[in-house]
C-alpha cells in the first residue's frame, strides 16, 4: 500500500503522521516544539521525524511527504522563507533536508495553502475546482483555488486575507500598519481584542482574558445565545466582518464554493450568523454555497501536509 507522510508544524506542536490514499490518517504522534528560530526548528524537525521512523514505523510504503508550517513558505523552491511575515531570515531548504533524511520526494507549504490541497484533493474540491478555503482560528487566512490551481503570488504571500480593511474609518490598528484589517474582529485574536476594547460599554458574564490568554469562542458563542450583552456584540460584529470578506473574496476570484474550516468556526455556529448576511446578487455564482470544511480542524494540518506529498508524486499542477 502506497502511503503518504506528513508533518503538521505549528508554533507548538509537531504532528507527524501517514496517511493512505483515501485520506485516512494510519498512524501518528504528537510532538512538543516550541521553537524560536528556523534553525532550531528544522533540526527539531528532522530529529522527531527520525525518532517517529524508529518509535512509530510506517504501515504502508511511504512514496512521499508533506511539510504544512507557519510563516512564508517557497512551494517551488522547497524552502522555509520566514518563520513570521517579516522577510528577514535566510530561507531553509526544509524540502530537501527531509528528503535527505528520508529518501522520498518531500514538498512543503504554508499552513493554509497545506489546509487547502487536502479540500482540493481529498475534500470538497472533488466537486469543484474554483472554490475558496477560508481558514479562521487564531488568525484569518486563505486559500484561493482557481482552475484547480492554488495561488501563491510573486512572494508567496497570497491568501492573507486577514489583512484586508473592511472599515475605513476604523481606529482598530493592526499589526501590519493599517487600520480596520478583518481579522482584529473575526478571529481568535481578534475575539479576545473586542472583548477587551468593548468591556467598557457592554455588561457581560463572560470572563475578560488577561496576560496573553484568548477568549473561549465556544464559551463567547454560548453567552451570545444567552443574549450576554458584550457577547453578542462581538459575534455580530464578527458575523458582519466574516460576510463582508467573503463577499469581497468573491467578487476577486469568482468561486462557486467557499469552504470555512479552523477551529472558531467548525461547529457551524457563525456560519448560521453569517447566512443571513450574505447579498443575493454578490452571492449568486457560489452555486454550491458556503460550506464547512469535511475535515476536524485537529486532522486538517495533518491532511493538509500529506497531501503535499500526494501532490508532489501525482504531479498535480498545484
Ligand atoms: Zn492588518
Amino acid at each position: 500500500m502506497e502511503t503518504y507522510i506528513g508533518l503538521d508544524f505549528g508554533g507548538t506542536k509537531l504532528l507527524i503522521g501517514e496517511m493512505d490514499a483515501t485520506g485516512k490518517i494510519l498512524r501518528s504522534k504528537r510532538y512538543s516544539t516550541g521553537f524560536r528560530d528556523q534553525k532550531s526548528a528544522s533540526e527539531a524537525l528532522l530529529s522527531d521525524m527520525d525518532d517517529y521512523r524508529k518509535t512509530v514505523g510506517f504501515e504502508g510504503t511511504p512514496v512521499a511527504a508533506g511539510i504544512g508550517i507557519v510563516g512564508v513558505v517557497d512551494h517551488d523552491r522547497g524552502e522555509w522563507v520566514s518563520i513570521d511575515h517579516q522577510i528577514t531570515n535566510r530561507p531553509f531548504p526544509l524540502a530537501a533536508l527531509v528528503e535527505n533524511l528520508l529518501g522520498i520526494p518531500v514538498a512543503v507549504d504554508n499552513d493554509v495553502r497545506s489546509a487547502t490541497c487536502a479540500e482540493l484533493l481529498l475534500g470538497h474540491g472533488r466537486s469543484t475546482k474554483n472554490f475558496i478555503y477560508l481558514n479562521v482560528g487564531t488568525g484569518l487566512a486563505a486559500g484561493v483555488v482557481t482552475a484547480g490551481h492554488i495561488l501563491r503570488g510573486a512572494n508567496n504571500n497570497s491568501g492573507e486575507i486577514g489583512h484586508m480593511v473592511i472599515d475605513l474609518h476604523s481606529q482598530e490598528e493592526c499589526v501590519c500598519g493599517r487600520k480596520g484589517c478583518v481579522e482584529n474582529f473575526v478571529s481568535g485574536v481578534g475575539f479576545t481584542r473586542q472583548v477587551k476594547e468593548l468591556t467598557a460599554s457592554y455588561s457581560t458574564k463572560l470572563p475578560i482574558p488577561e496576560n496573553g490568554a484568548r477568549v473561549d469562542a465556544v464559551q463567547l458563542f454560548q453567552l451570545a445565545d444567552e443574549g450576554d450583552p458584550l457577547c453578542k456584540a462581538v459575534t455580530d460584529q464578527a458575523a458582519e466582518a466574516l460576510a463582508c470578506v467573503i463577499m469581497n473574496l468573491v467578487r476577486m476570484s469568482d468561486p462557486d464554493t467557499v469552504i470555512l474550516g479552523g477551529g472558531i468556526v467548525s461547529d457551524g455556529w457563525l456560519l448560521k450568523k453569517v447566512q443571513p448576511l450574505l447579498n443575493a446578487a454578490t452571492i449568486r455564482g457560489v452555486t454550491k454555497g458556503l460550506v464547512l470544511s469535511a475535515f476536524q480542524p485537529k486532522n486538517a494540518g495533518l491532511l493538509g501536509a500529506a497531501s503535499l506529498g500526494m501532490a508532489k508524486v501525482k504531479e498535480a499542477d498545484l
